[in-house]
């Protein structure tokens, strides 16, 4: 039995908790997004929290693995650092950009070798990338200084799925104020 006024000592850190909070959102959002946009027809890919700190950089990469068969999507810290502030939209546009290459991959449209990893370069934002977004719930821009198309955003930001998905990271991501 619990003595009264005993202080409770959490078994997990802040940081843990947000992280665990994190991967569960990108969890939850690529399924809500995969259902709504792509009939729940994209791989599931494993989610990652990039290791370099000095990466300052605030953004996702999306790797195949060719051997395993595997995608792999990394956000740098930077990125989930910034997530509370960035709000919920931001991370959808990412989340579904990221989700393109993964589609085009799979469709082979994209000419890149099955066993690389790194799919940014100019091909990887090419226009069969910007088909495959502008048919899944984005609008690609033209990047003048990349020369690619690899500027996107939401094309309709008020579609019924960003709702359902706006309560998942609140609950896991708003919710967990910085200590
Ligand atoms: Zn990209």
């Amino acid at each position: 039995m619990q003595k009264k006024g005993r202080t409770f000592i959490p078994s997990v850190s802040y940081e843990e908790l947000y992280r665990q909070g994190i991967k569960k959102t990108l969890r939850q959002t690529f399924t809500a997004l995969n259902r709504a946009f792509y009939n729940g027809r994209l791989p599931r890919p494993s989610f990652c929290i990039g290791t370099l700190k000095e990466s300052a950089d605030a953004y996702a990469g999306t790797y195949y693995n060719g051997f395993l068969k595997q995608f792999e999507l990394t956000f740098t810290p930077l990125f989930l650092e910034h997530l509370q502030e960035q709000g919920a939209k931001r991370l959808y546009e990412t989340m579904l950009h990221e989700m393109s290459h993964i589609a085009c991959v799979c469709q082979k449209v994209n000419r890149l070798s099955l066993t690389g990893y790194g799919l940014d370069g100019v091909e990887a934002h090419g226009q069969d990338f910007k088909d495959m977004c502008e048919r899944h719930g984005l609008r690609a821009e033209w990047c003048n200084d990349a020369e690619q198309w690899a500027h996107t955003e939401l094309k309709d930001p008020e579609h019924p799925v960003f709702g359902e998905i706006g309560r998942i990271y609140e609950q896991n991501v708003l919710s967990l104020k910085k200590g």
